[in-house]
């Protein structure tokens, strides 16, 4: 057993609840869990009425329920996504109800199933399930995602230690990650927070018309469109509540132009794409669109999720990471995108955040598009970074400005 384990999942859950939902009194909290990691969403729930909550729903799934379904459900009802799941998730976020997901897997979980079928179940989740993205993609309800220690994955990350240390060596990793031992860990994030939020600024002073990006595999420029924002650390609903939607999070991040991406890019991380791992991937770019795409290992499932729809081969958000952030230093592959991706410099295939556009909120889907942001029915982050990486900032007379070097901030915020 860890030491300490029950005070620090105390203080995580804590941290989940005042920092990531920041739940208000007469809030709905929905938390959406495995159920291998109930203890922490029972002491989420028990922080969250003491903030006031007026109610805690605990949605719990099992992923060897998910497989189970793959291995003998019939196979023409993988178009099925139960209505009464979706009304609810839509109407509580309509609501302003405060939403948790736990995300955590075996990022192997479906690999000897059917592409196809995996294909067909994400793409029909996320059609009946599109409204609840947007609602919490505009910040209309505030979301936090982060993860708990469970078997099935801590034996993918940890392969070499004993059955029984793998979790634990998991939830160390990720106490550490999320700085669960700081003294006071609430005030510690609140203090991170800050820092990304002055980084988010300074880029958005800059408004750079293009990130170019070179390094050893990689030569990219993405354009940004006019009044995109950085954003960093937090977000806010209609009603003032900040919230952070990632535990933990290092990234600052705003959208490409959907039209505007050229060149050859190069994954320096493997991809958990739908169960299945995608391992030595690259892409090349034209006007936006993904003109070629190649894998070692996992290119069926990889080029299933290029066809998703018209856009998916289109951009949705660009990331950046320095390579000091704690959890590149851990140098663990943890085969979790929340975790990896605040390893790395990373971009998104498909949906862009409306809230990375001035008013993009208010837009219809054509203005938004119009405007540069891209619209898919997928969101799937990839990861870029490496200690070799530079990333300049090109401004609207072709002048450029440092932002990265050697795979770190090239510029300084005040502290
Ligand atoms: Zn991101
Ligand atoms: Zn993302």
């Amino acid at each position: 057993m860890i030491p300490d384990f029950e005070n620090r999942l105390q203080k995580y859950a804590a941290l989940i609840t005042h920092v990531g939902l920041n739940v208000q009194p007469g809030q709905e909290v929905v938390l959406r869990t495995p159920i291998d990691t109930a203890p922490l969403a029972r002491q989420v729930a028990i922080h969250a009425y003491q903030a006031g909550a007026k109610f805690v729903h605990a949605l719990y799934s099992d992923e060897q329920m998910t497989l189970i379904r793959y291995q003998h459900a019939p196979r023409d009802t993988f178009d099925y996504f139960p209505q009464w799941y979706a009304d609810a998730l839509i109407g509580l976020a309509e609501s302003g109800a405060a939403f948790l997901s736990v995300y955590a897997t075996d990022p192997e979980l479906l690999k000897d199933q059917d592409p196809e079928l995996i294909s067909l179940a994400q793409k029909v989740a996320a059609q009946k399930t599109q409204r609840f993205a947007e609602l919490l993609g505009a910040d209309q309800a505030p979301w936090t995602v982060v993860s708990g220690a469970v078997a099935s994955w801590a034996r993918r990350v940890f392969p070499d230690l004993a059955p029984d240390e793998q979790v634990d060596a998991l939830w160390e990793a990720i106490f550490k990650a999320c700085r669960v031992d700081a003294e006071d860990p609430v005030e510690a994030w609140r203090q991170h927070t800050e820092n990304l939020a002055k980084r988010a600024h300074y880029m958005n002073q800059k408004q750079y018309v293009a990130l170019k990006y070179t390094s050893e595999g990689t030569d990219l420029t993405v354009g940004l469109p006019q009044n995109h924002i950085w954003k960093g650390g937090f977000g806010q609903t209609p009603q003032g509540v900040r919230f952070t939607a990632n535990i933990p999070t290092e990234e600052i991040f705003t959208l490409p132009h959907r039209e505007r991406v050229d060149g050859v890019v190069r994954a320096t991380m493997p991809l958990n794409l739908r169960g299945n791992l995608v391992e030595n991937f690259w892409f090349r770019f034209e006007q936006g669109r993904v003109v070629e795409a190649h894998a070692e290992k996992g290119e069926a499932i990889l080029k299933q999720l290029l066809e998703t729809d018209e856009n998916a081969v289109r951009l949705g958000e660009v990331a950046l990471v320095p390579q000091s952030s704690p959890i590149a230093q851990m140098g663990i592959l943890f085969y979790n995108t929340l975790y990896d991706e605040n390893a790395s410099c990373h971009l998104a295939l498909g949906r862009a955040y409306r809230t990375s556009l001035v008013d993009g909120e208010a837009m219809t889907r054509e203005a938004f598009m119009a405007a540069g942001g891209n619209d898919s029915l997928v969101h799937v982050d990839f990861m870029i970074g490496s200690d070799d990486m530079d990333i300049d900032g090109i401004l609207p007379d072709g002048s450029t400005e440092p932002v990265f070097r050697r795979g770190e901030w090239a510029f300084e915020v005040a502290s």
